[in-house]
Formats: C-alpha cells, sequence, structure tokens
C-alpha cells in the first residue's frame, strides 16, 4: 500500500493522463522524467532529466507538455505601478509583496511584515492564497539569487524586480515547481500591462532561439484562446 503523502511516478505508454491530484507529480516518458504541477492558480510541466537512452521494453511514449495555463484572470498592470511606486520611496530596502486573488475581491495585494536589509528579504514561512510572490532588488539587476532559490520553493509564481532606479526597470518571472522552476515565463503571461518594465529573461540567446523555431512565447499565451 502507498501512504498518502508520497508522491506519485508514473509511466507514460500512451494513454490519457490526469491532471496531478496533490499539486504535482513524476511522470517517467520516452523523453525523460517530468514534472507536472497542478495548484489553484496554475497548471504546468517541465522536462527535469532529458532521458537520451531508449530503455528497451519499458514500451515508453513522448509525454506532450502541458504550456503554462493560468487559471485565473491577469494581474492588472496598475498593481505593479503601485509597488513600483512604493519600492521606489525606499530605495535601499529589499521589499517583498504578496499578491492573492479571489474571485470576490479580485487581485489585492500586501507588503508582509519582514526583516527588510540589503541582502535579503528574511522571509521563510508558506503564505496561503499568495498567487505570486514579488521582491525588489531596488538598483541591482533583476534575477533569481542562491537566496532566493533557498527561500522561493512553493509552487506559486516569483518574480523579482531590478533597476527600479531606471526609467525602464526589470522585471523576471518564474513558476515554482516544488523545488524546481519554470524560468522565463514572460511578464504578460501574468500582468496584463507591464507599464515601464521590460521582462528579462535567463537565457536571451536560448529563448530567442526557441521562438524561431518553434513559436515558443506564443505558446504561453494558449490560456487566452
Ligand atoms: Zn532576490
Amino acid at each position: 500500500m502507498f501512504k498518502s503523502n508520497l508522491i506519485p511516478l508514473y509511466m507514460y505508454l500512451g494513454h490519457p493522463m490526469q491532471r496531478p491530484e496533490r499539486l504535482y507529480d513524476y511522470v517517467i516518458a520516452e523523453q525523460g522524467i517530468i514534472k507536472r504541477v497542478e495548484t489553484p492558480y496554475a497548471s504546468a510541466d517541465a522536462l527535469l532529466a532529458p532521458i537520451t537512452e531508449k530503455l528497451i521494453g519499458l514500451h515508453l511514449q513522448p509525454y506532450p507538455l502541458r504550456p503554462l495555463q493560468l487559471k485565473v484572470p491577469r494581474i492588472p498592470g496598475r498593481l505593479l505601478l503601485d509597488v513600483l511606486a512604493d519600492a521606489r520611496s525606499n530605495i535601499d530596502i529589499e521589499f517583498m509583496y504578496h499578491f492573492r486573488y479571489s474571485p470576490a475581491q479580485g487581485w489585492t495585494v500586501t507588503r508582509p511584515e519582514q526583516a527588510q536589509s540589503w541582502g535579503r528579504v528574511g522571509y521563510s514561512h508558506d503564505p496561503t492564497g499568495v498567487v505570486l510572490d514579488l521582491h525588489s532588488h531596488h538598483t541591482m539587476p533583476a534575477f533569481f539569487s542562491g537566496t532566493d532559490d533557498g527561500d522561493e520553493q512553493g509552487g506559486r509564481f516569483y518574480a523579482v524586480m531590478g533597476h527600479i532606479d531606471h526609467a525602464t526597470p526589470q522585471l523576471i518571472l518564474r513558476l515554482g515547481m516544488y523545488g524546481h522552476w519554470l524560468y522565463n515565463v514572460p511578464g504578460l503571461a501574468l500582468f496584463d500591462d507591464l507599464g515601464p518594465f521590460v521582462d528579462t529573461y535567463v537565457d536571451e540567446a536560448a529563448i530567442y532561439q526557441a521562438e524561431q523555431e518553434d513559436g515558443w512565447f506564443s505558446k504561453f499565451f494558449s490560456w487566452r484562446s
């Protein structure tokens, strides 16, 4: 018998599969080991570990990865402008903001109490109902630091804004997949307007190449149709 708190690993033999019932699961398919995430706010699949060897005898099939799907309306761009103005008002401090969604209230944003410093936002617990954690790197570039990796182990969106003293500040966004991340999520996948922000990606060259080859960027918008 399986204990109920175990995360399942499935073999993909080509049959239709249910989405994960408990936040995430793993699938071994022809192309490799896949992690699938299903939260109240988003779903996505990621190929964690490609397998180049044919696993003879298992009859594995290539699993069709699900692109990121947002299950709630996008965040109004004015909320992004609000947090930018707030962060700019005290530019030496690293702030964190929590974006939540409810059907009754729509999107709301709060700045939780925290230990603020130049180095990091001292914040580790897992808040309920938070769809997006966004923190500011004030005048530094937007990127995910090793500290951010350690803090961002949940299944929500994580964003960093950087260069907020510039006219065109940076925004970088990823989806947390419980210890892994789906990188290079365009800001417009989650916000309906980026205002002055420009997207920053982990690997710009690879993104450009992928878009040329198979419309990588446009896949993020399949949920809008
Ligand atoms: Zn950071």
